[in-house]
């Protein structure tokens, strides 16, 4: 078996140093836990991104998964497989849309979120060809590709990957007067938002903002197309964050907290980690501008996603993940919020359901989130900084009140021991 130090050492000779990992080396993981080859155990508090909402190797996904494997794996679009009608009707009603358009990973997602929002406004809106604009939040998060990073705003991201892609106006976060402002400018097809910023250090917007942004965008004939990717599927309290505070598990177009997104995009814990899947939903009279041959992939809609994925979204159902993070999440802000009064190097906890974070008392460019990290790592507990001076804090949604506590207890003790 190799060791971390190998493991470690291979990865920084032959791959591409695109990533700065915490020094941990993961060889299994079971539930909310995960092991290194010299058998350490640690809680896992990021859920990679929080992909791995149901709990790492989940047995019904892997049952799923290992199933389907060794049955059909991959037919491509040029044929009709017998899982992908199945699965569609299953994610359509879960979320309540007419159509899906399945894809893999999340910045496909919202490439296809795009691609569609485009040209329901050239065919369906009457927009110019070439005209159309798409307004984003700043200090947003949407993926890698060329089109997404030209509306980062994020210099890493950035930086020397131009020619960027045009088409999108960039507004304030959490701000519904330059939204407004903004729609007064021509030619807008859509409004592209995540409902809560994750990857920008788990920024909560004011209660409403979300709701009312898609009352304004319906008010002005654009699409609002929600990126669930990492706040979807349970993590945030309810099914998706568009949802508000309830159990409904999407099923609430009578609560007014709820906006039904004209697009909504999925990925991450669509398939629970096991296998990369992302969706992109709408109702019919905007998919339907998506004809044969004008957007596709060899894997999107393969057997062995649709199966994972419909039992990824079963668990989330049959343990009542969206009740558990909202639960655990309250109880998890408000131990954070007594080590912020009795420490000085919390200075504020914020989130919603398992998606939270502690900012740290330090600038952004300090490295001090990062020794804490490492810390909290040698304490058996693995999150990561982001933003520099900002910890997220997202376990697996699976977590029992009685694991969590013990996970404040581990943060607590590393804090008080930190020698900074
Ligand atoms: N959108 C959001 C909100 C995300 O958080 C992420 C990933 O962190 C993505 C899109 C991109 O997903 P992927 O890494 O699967 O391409």
């Amino acid at each position: 078996m190799i060791t971390s130090k190998q493991a470690i050492e291979l990865e920084d000779k032959y791959g591409a140093h695109n990533y700065h990992p915490l020094p941990v080396v993961l060889s299994r993981g079971e539930g909310v836990h995960v092991w290194d080859p010299e058998g350490n155990k640690y809680y896992d508090f990021l859920s990679a991104y929080s992909a791995v909402n149901q709990g790492h190797c989940h047995p019904k996904i892997t049952k799923a998964l290992t199933d389907q494997a060794s049955t059909l794996c991959l037919t491509s679009r040029a044929f009709y497989n017998n899982i992908l009608g199945e699965y569609e009707k299953y994610v359509t009603e879960y979320f309540g849309f007419d159509k899906v358009l399945p894809m893999n990973t999340g910045a496909e997602g919202v490439e296809t979120a795009i691609k569609i929002c485009r040209k329901w406004a050239y065919e369906k809106k009457g927009i110019a060809e070439e005209e159309a604009q798409i307004i984003v939040l700043e200090n947003n998060f949407h993926g890698r590709t060329t089109t997404v990073i030209s509306f980062s705003n994020d210099p890493d991201a950035r930086k020397n990957f131009g020619p960027y892609t045009p088409g999108f106006i960039k507004i304030p976060y959490n701000d519904l007067d330059a939204l407004k402002e903004a729609l007064d400018q021509p030619n807008i097809a859509g409004v592209l938002a995540e409902p809560i910023q994750g990857e920008a250090g788990v920024v909560v917007p004011d209660e409403g903002y979300i709701s009312k942004m898609g009352e304004i965008c319906r008010e002005n004939n654009v699409l609002f197309m929600a990126d669930e990717i990492q706040t979807g599927i349970a993590r945030t309290g309810s099914l998706l964050a568009v949802c508000g505070n309830c159990d409904c598990q999407g099923h609430c177009e009578q609560q007014n907290t709820y906006t039904k997104p004209d697009i909504l995009i999925l990925g991450k814990a669509l398939s629970g980690g096991a296998y990369p899947v992302s969706a992109v939903l709408a109702d019919n009279h905007i998919m339907e501008v998506i004809k044969p041959g004008q957007h596709g992939s060899t894997y999107g809609g393969n057997p062995l996603a649709c199966k994972v994925a419909i039992s990824a979204l079963e668990v989330v159902k049959d343990e009542n993940l969206s009740q558990n993070a909202r639960k655990l999440g309250e109880i998890f802000r408000s131990e954070m919020q007594k080590l912020v009064d009795e420490h000085d190097l919390f200075v504020k906890v914020r989130g919603r359901g398992l998606l939270n974070a502690v900012i740290i008392n330090d600038t952004s460019d300090s490295d001090t989130a990062w020794r804490f990290c490492v810390a909290l790592k040698d304490t058996g507990l693995l999150a990561k900084p982001t933003h520099g001076n900002i910890i997220r804090f997202a376990p697996p949604l699976v977590m029992t009140e009685e694991q969590l506590m013990e996970c404040v207890e581990i943060i607590k003790d590393t804090l008080f021991s930190f020698e900074n």
